[in-house]
């Protein structure tokens, strides 16, 4: 995670230097507005206290309220939040929506917690936090560890204090004002990006062979939805090993696979391989949508892909982004080419405050309208520079748009 950390200063920074923003601009960018540090002491099942740590860093709020997921993990620390929610600055200015960015969690291991103690601990989160977050100020959403039901409890604990208002967090479940096609929301952006970027080479998605990196939420919906679009899904990989079929898997049969086993691992209708090696798989498209740090310069010049499409929050090192660049390699950043995600949130946050509900197909039509759209601010950017180098235009153009809201409220 630090080197996820410093890979985000160094791209803002960057950035901030391209524009010739100043040194105490760029610092200002830098800097969280606040970090909060609690402790979350809750009553176990076994009449025991145990306390964790919670964090919540709100990076930056010049363009609206902050938004950011929160997470449940040991590993959880207050860089890895501050990174975290510096990131969702940039993304969320990256796809133009009107926010800023967070992020939030506590420092436990949610597998060893039951139900029950995870909603005490979340109620209590909550009512630490219920002063600084609400709809126009910060609104979490789930993240490792978390999920529906952990915003469900959010939304009833603040509701004890505020009254009903479910846009205080997204990611619900649908009774109580989540949005359909949240759940493939992040897959069906990326799937998008590629469309733009192989219809900008007068190319088709049907035929493309995609690798896919990570068979979770990201990875799974991706696979499916390129191949329900005719794509040859022709290796997918996640922590329990790799699968390969060069004339495109089964996804629909890989993902029962998944279900009842696990993992990919043992895969019945494919040829099984050591998941690192997936990302020097032949193929036309790589999708990493697992973890961050996986493309480096130990293996950048094994990609035999011609398009990168980041699913992961930071897959790439600064070093690997180099090599890809010189090797000419289409790489799509992930401030941008996995905000599908954060866009249906923001989605579900309109229908909540507007209390008026979308149809899935608004939303799936609304999703594609700001890809694209977004698409063409990143190549205009890239084009008006002189470079084909997408993340570096995502950069300026988000680290711009920030810099811009901050100046005209100061
Ligand atoms: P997830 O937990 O649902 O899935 C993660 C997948 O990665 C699993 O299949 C796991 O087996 C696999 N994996 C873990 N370690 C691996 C390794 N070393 N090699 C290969 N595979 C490995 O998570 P997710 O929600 O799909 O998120 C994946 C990535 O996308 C993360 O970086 C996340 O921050 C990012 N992201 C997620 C969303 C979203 O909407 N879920 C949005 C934007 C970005």
């Amino acid at each position: 995670m630090e080197g996820f950390l410093e890979s985000v200063r160094y791209y803002v920074a960057r950035a901030a230097q391209q524009l010739d923003l100043g040194d105490r601009m760029e610092h200002r960018l830098l800097a969280p507005r606040r970090e909060i540090r609690f402790e979350c002491t809750l009553p176990l099942d076994n009449g025991e206290r145990a306390t964790y740590i919670g964090y919540r860093t709100q990076h930056d709020d010049a363009r609206g309220p902050m938004k950011g997921g929160i997470r449940f993990n040991p590993a959880v620390t207050a860089d890895e939040v501050g990174a975290l929610a510096s990131l969702m600055t940039w993304k969320t200015a990256a796809a133009d929506l009107p926010y800023g960015g967070a992020k939030g969690g506590i420092n436990c291991d949610p597998r060893g917690l039951s139900r029950a103690e995870l909603q005490r601990l979340t109620r209590i989160f909550t009512d630490q936090l219920h002063d600084v977050i609400g709809p126009n100020r910060d609104i979490p959403a789930p993240d490792l560890g978390t999920d529906s039901q952990t915003m469900a409890w959010i939304v009833d604990q603040y509701a004890r204090y505020h009254g009903w208002s479910p846009a205080v967090v997204t990611g619900k479940p649908l009774e109580i004002g989540g949005s359909p096609g949240r759940d493939a929301a992040t897959g069906r952006g990326l799937v998008e990006v590629m469309k733009l970027v192989l219809a900008d080479r007068q190319q088709e998605l049907v035929g493309t062979r995609i690798a896919v990196q990570g068979f979770g939420n990201v990875g799974s919906w991706t696979a499916r939805l390129a191949a329900v679009a005719g794509a040859k899904v022709v290796a997918v990989s996640d922590i329990t090993g790799a699968v390969r079929n060069p004339d495109g898997l089964d996804i629909p049969q890989l993902f029962r696979h998944v279900e009842a086993a696990g993992g990919v691992a043992d895969y019945p209708n494919g040829e099984s391989f050591p998941g690192s090696e997936i990302i020097a798989e032949p193929c036309d498209v790589l999708v990493p949508a697992a973890i961050e740090g996986v493309l480096t310069d130990a293996n950048a010049s094994d990609v035999q892909a011609t398009i990168v499409v980041e699913g992961a929050n930071g897959p790439t090192t600064p070093a690997a982004d180099e090599m890809l660049q010189q090797r000419e390699i289409t790489v799509v950043p992930d401030i941008f080419a996995n905000g599908g995600g954060v866009t249906v949130s923001y989605f579900e946050w309109v229908q909540n405050v507007q209390r008026y509900s979308w149809t899935e197909k608004r939303v799936n039509d609304e999703l594609r309208q700001r890809m694209a759209d977004g698409y063409r601010r990143l190549v205009s950017e890239a084009k008006a520079a002189g470079s084909s180098d997408l993340r570096a235009a995502a950069f300026r153009l988000a680290v711009g748009s920030v810099a811009a809201a901050t100046r005209l409220r100061s």
